[in-house]
C-alpha cells in the first residue's frame, strides 16, 4: 500500500503538504478537532479530540510515520503516539517551542540573542519585570499566542490594569519591545540522515501580530550566515528532523531570535513556486530520510497572505507571475484563508506586480 503519512493538524500547512507529497507517491491521514479542517477536502481526516486516545489508534492505525503541522497539539497526545509510531521533528521541540518562557530559554541556552523577557504569574511580577524591560513592553502569554492573539503592548503605567484584565490569571511572559529594523526568518531542514539544508532569508511585514506579506530572498550575505548559524545549533541541539523556522529581528545589523516552530511556516510558503524545492517537499524528504533538494531561490518571490477576504481570482491570475492558493476555507475577518506568491526574475519587475496586487487587494478590504 506505500507510504502513508499521518499528519497532526489539519489546516493549509497540511493540505499543502498533501500536495507536495501527492507526486512522491505518499498517502496522507490528518487529525484535527475540526471536521470542516481544510486539509480533510484533499486526503483522509479523522475528526477527533486530542486527549481521546480511540480517536488517536485509529488515527494511527497502519501509519508510517507521522508529523505535525500545528504546534499547539498537546505534547501528551504526541507522546502517546511516539510509543507507536516514528514521530518528526521530535517532541522535545514542540515542548520547547509551545512556552515562550522556555523557548528564550532555550535560545538563551545556546548563545543566540532574544529580546529581554520576564516570566509573570502575578501582578508584583509584571511590575518587577517592567523595571528591567523598561517601556514600551510586551505582555504575551507564555502558551497557546500565535498571529498576535494573547498580547498587549504597554506603552505606559496607563495601560497596565486594561492588559492585567484580559491576560491575567495565566503564566504570562512580559518581553521588552525591541525596535527591530527588519523581521526576518530563516527556514532550515534537516534530514533523518543529518543531511541540512537553508532556505534564503525571508523578510516579514505583519500588522496587528499577522504575518502580511513576506519577500525572499533578503540580504545580506553576512545576515544569511548569521541566521544559519543560529539554526544550526538548535537543529543540532535537538537533533532535529524536518523543517524548522525561526522568526528572527534585526537589531542594528545583528539577529535575535524571537520564536521558532518546529514545522512548516508561512514565512515560507513563497518556496512553492519561488524555491527549486518547496518547504513542504523538503519538509517530506527529511522525515523520510531521502535527500533533500535543492533550496535555491528562482528569482525573486514576494508572498501575500489573503485575511478575511476573496480577490476575484481572474484578476489576480492576470497578474504575470502571481500563484493563488486558495484553502478552502470559509472566508471570515481576521482568518488567513488563503495567500498569492509572485515570481519575477528582478526585484523591480517584483515590485511592479507587487503594487499591481496590493492595490486590487485593498479594492477588496474598501
Ligand atoms: P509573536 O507572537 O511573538 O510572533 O509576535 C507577533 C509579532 O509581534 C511579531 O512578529 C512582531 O511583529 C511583534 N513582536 C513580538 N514580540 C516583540 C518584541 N519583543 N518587540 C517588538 N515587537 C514584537
Amino acid at each position: 500500500m506505500g507510504v502513508q503519512i499521518g499528519v497532526l493538524g489539519g489546516g493549509q500547512l497540511g493540505r499543502m503538504l498533501a500536495l507536495a507529497g501527492y507526486p512522491l507517491g505518499l498517502r496522507f491521514r490528518f487529525f484535527d478537532p475540526l471536521a470542516e479542517a481544510p486539509a480533510g477536502q484533499l486526503a483522509e481526516l479523522v475528526v477527533g479530540d486530542y486527549a481521546d486516545e480511540g480517536a488517536l489508534a485509529r488515527f494511527a492505525d497502519g501509519l508510517s510515520l507521522l508529523t505535525y503541522e500545528f504546534e499547539n497539539v498537546p505534547v501528551s497526545a504526541v507522546a502517546w503516539l511516539a510509543q507507536r509510531l516514528p514521530v518528526y521533528p521530535p517532541p522535545v521541540a514542540l515542548e520547547v517551542a509551545q512556552d515562550r518562557v522556555a523557548e528564550k530559554t532555550f535560545f538563551q541556552g545556546l548563545g543566540i540573542p532574544t529580546p529581554l523577557f520576564y516570566p509573570v504569574l502575578t501582578y508584583s511580577d509584571l511590575q518587577d519585570g517592567l523595571e528591567r524591560t523598561g517601556w514600551p513592553a510586551l505582555l504575551k502569554t507564555r502558551r497557546l499566542g500565535y498571529d498576535g492573539k494573547g498580547q498587549k503592548l504597554l506603552r505606559s503605567p496607563a495601560d497596565l490594569e486594561a492588559a492585567w484584565a484580559r491576560l491575567g490569571g495565566q503564566p504570562l511572559i512580559l518581553e521588552a519591545f525591541v525596535p527591530f529594523e527588519r523581521e526576518l526568518s530563516i527556514l532550515a531542514v534537516r534530514s533523518l540522515g543529518g543531511q541540512v539544508a537553508f532556505y534564503p532569508l525571508v523578510e516579514n511585514h505583519h500588522a496587528g501580530g499577522i504575518l502580511r506579506k513576506s519577500r525572499a530572498p533578503a540580504m545580506p550575505a553576512r545576515l544569511q550566515h548569521e541566521a544559519e548559524r543560529i539554526a544550526t545549533r538548535v537543529l543540532e541541539k535537538l537533533d532535529y528532523v524536518g523543517v524548522l523556522a525561526i522568526e528572527l529581528f534585526e537589531v542594528e545589523g545583528t539577529l535575535w531570535a524571537n520564536e521558532m516552530a518546529p514545522r512548516v511556516h508561512n514565512s515560507g510558503h513563497w518556496t512553492i513556486e519561488g524555491a527549486e524545492t518547496s518547504q513542504f517537499e523538503n519538509h517530506l524528504r527529511a522525515v523520510l530520510g531521502l535527500p533533500l533538494g535543492s533550496t535555491a531561490p528562482r528569482g525573486q518571490a514576494a508572498m501575500l497572505n489573503l485575511i478575511g477576504l476573496r480577490p476575484d481570482f481572474a484578476r489576480v491570475l492576470e497578474i504575470p507571475g502571481a500563484h493563488l492558493h486558495w484553502y478552502g476555507k470559509e472566508v471570515r475577518p481576521g482568518r488567513k484563508v488563503g495567500h498569492v506568491t509572485l515570481r519575477a526574475d528582478t526585484p523591480q519587475e517584483l515590485e511592479a506586480r507587487l503594487v499591481r496586487l496590493e492595490a486590487l487587494l485593498a479594492e477588496v478590504t474598501g
